[in-house]
Formats: structure tokens, sequence, C-alpha cells
């Protein structure tokens, strides 16, 4: 008895009967060759043939891509906010006081100076995201230049503005928005943020609430169960958060216990002292 098997009894690659099979599809279970199998970034060493690869509910990553490509961000939208302000609160300004070459109205005209970046920055032009972090200390030069009492003030004022124009720049959200090239892992990051069981991240949070606040004890145990019970690393998308969930639950159970048989009665000592002394 032979083991071998007839060649013609061999798997065969779906899209390409000539060859041989290399493997089965993670979600159809079709034959692919070794050109067909695809690996999809975010789903481990699962692999696909090259139509399921495709789906959106596989390459779940791509799909995300493709959802906030060019798509104003919740930043887009403040920045083009911020820019409407400033002109109104400069015509206001110019309105009120007129334009003379007095130092307050110059002042008042340097509010003017981001415009320009904030208008390109809500259309979408990159070179606003590089100018926007260079334009508070822009301005705080200028300011400088116009009246020398004030420089520390001027920088210090700089500061936040910078920060939070670094903090939009590596935002891969807003990445995406100006169509920029994002990796996988940022994808993965942003996709957990988002999408990755956010009953998980309920439940810490309210887990931690309940510490101060012991009404917030039963959401966190219910949001805690119901996340542990869709967590599920199998999927496609895989859902996770689990330690985060077991962590609202556990917050959820302990902080009722905490305040019964150590606040309330440390209060209670507290008070009575103040009270009946
Ligand atoms: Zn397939
Ligand atoms: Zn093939």
């Amino acid at each position: 008895m032979s083991l071998e098997v007839p060649l013609s009894q061999q798997g065969r690659c779906a899209v390409h009967p000539d060859l041989p099979a290399g493997g089965t599809c993670s979600r159809c279970g079709s034959f692919f060759c070794a050109d067909c199998a695809t690996s999809v970034a975010g789903l481990g060493v699962r692999l696909y043939c090259t139509a399921c690869a495709a789906r959106p509910d596989v390459n779940y990553l791509e799909a995300l891509r493709q959802r906030y490509w060019g798509k104003r961000d919740d930043w887009a939208w403040v920045v083009g906010g911020v820019t409407l302000l400033l002109c109104v609160a400069t015509a206001a300004a110019l309105a009120q006081w007129g334009l003379r070459a007095t130092k307050s109205s110059l002042f008042t005209l340097l509010l003017l100076l981001p415009v320009p970046v904030g208008v390109a920055f809500f259309l979408g032009q990159r070179w606003a995201r590089h100018a926007m972090l260079v334009t508070p200390l822009v301005m705080a030069m200028a300011a400088d230049a116009m009246n020398r009492d004030g420089r520390f003030f001027y920088f210090l004022c700089a500061i936040p503005g910078v920060l939070t124009g670094l903090r939009i720049h590596r935002d891969v959200r807003n990445q995406l928005f100006f169509r920029l090239p994002v990796t996988p892992g940022a994808l993965k990051f942003l996709w957990d943020q988002r999408f990755n069981n956010p009953m998980a991240r309920q439940a810490s949070r309210f887990g931690l609430s309940s510490v101060f606040m012991p009404l917030f004890a039963p959401i966190a145990v219910i949001c805690g169960v119901v996340a542990l019970t869709r967590v599920d690393l199998k999927a496609t998308p895989p859902i996770g958060r689990r330690g985060q969930a077991i962590a609202g639950l556990a917050l959820g159970l302990v902080s009722p216990l905490l305040w019964g048989f150590v606040v309330v009665p440390f209060l209670d000592r507290w008070i009575s002292q103040w009270v009946y002394k």
C-alpha cells in the first residue's frame, strides 16, 4: 500500500489550478498557492487567499486608513475654528480702535499672523503642519521686537502653542487627513484607541472613578463583565483589552469594600471628634 496521493487528488490553488496548494485560507478555507498566500497587517501569522485579504472585514487596518483618508479630523476643525475666531477678534478690535500706528493696533495685527497657516491647515496643505510648529515662536519673536519688556512672558505664552502643535503633528488620525503614509503599527494604535473593545476602557474608567465615588462601582463591574465576554483574540479583527476589563472589574469590586471598611469609619471618627467635643 502506498501512502502517496495521486497528483490529481492533491490540493490545487483555487485561482491557479496548475499550481499545488501551499495551505488554506484562514477565512474561507480555500486552497492557495505560495503566490496567493497573503498576510494581513495586524493579524499576526494568519494567511489568507488574495480575495479574502482584500475584504475590509479582514484587512481592517487598510479599511480604517481608507475611512479617514483625506477626511478632516477633530484637530482640523479646532484649528479652523481658532483661525476664524482670530479673524473675528482682530476685526472687532480694529473696528473699536481703528488702524493707527500705535503699539496696541500693531499688537492686534499680530493676531493675524497665524491666519494663513490656519487656513492652509484646514484645507489640508501639508506645509501648514510644519508651519504650525514655528508659528507661536514667530509670534513671540515679533511681539518681543515690538516690546522688549515682555520677552519672558511672550515665550512662556508660546510654549503651550508649540506643545499643542507637536501633539497634532504626531497624531495618526490627523496624518491621515493630510494623506500622509502611515505605518501598519500606527494604524493599529489608532484602531486600538477607537475600536478595540471600548467597553473595557469604560470599565477601567468607571473603576478608577469608583475609588473616589463608590456609586460608579456597579457600572464598572457591569462594563468589566461585558468587556470580558467580548474579548476574542481569534476574531477578525481581534478584540483585546482583557487586562483593562479585569482592572475595571476588580476596582469596581474592591472600592465599595474600601469605602465600607476604611474611608467611612475614618470619616466617622474624624467628624465625631470635631462635632462632639
Ligand atoms: Zn479566502
Ligand atoms: Zn494561486
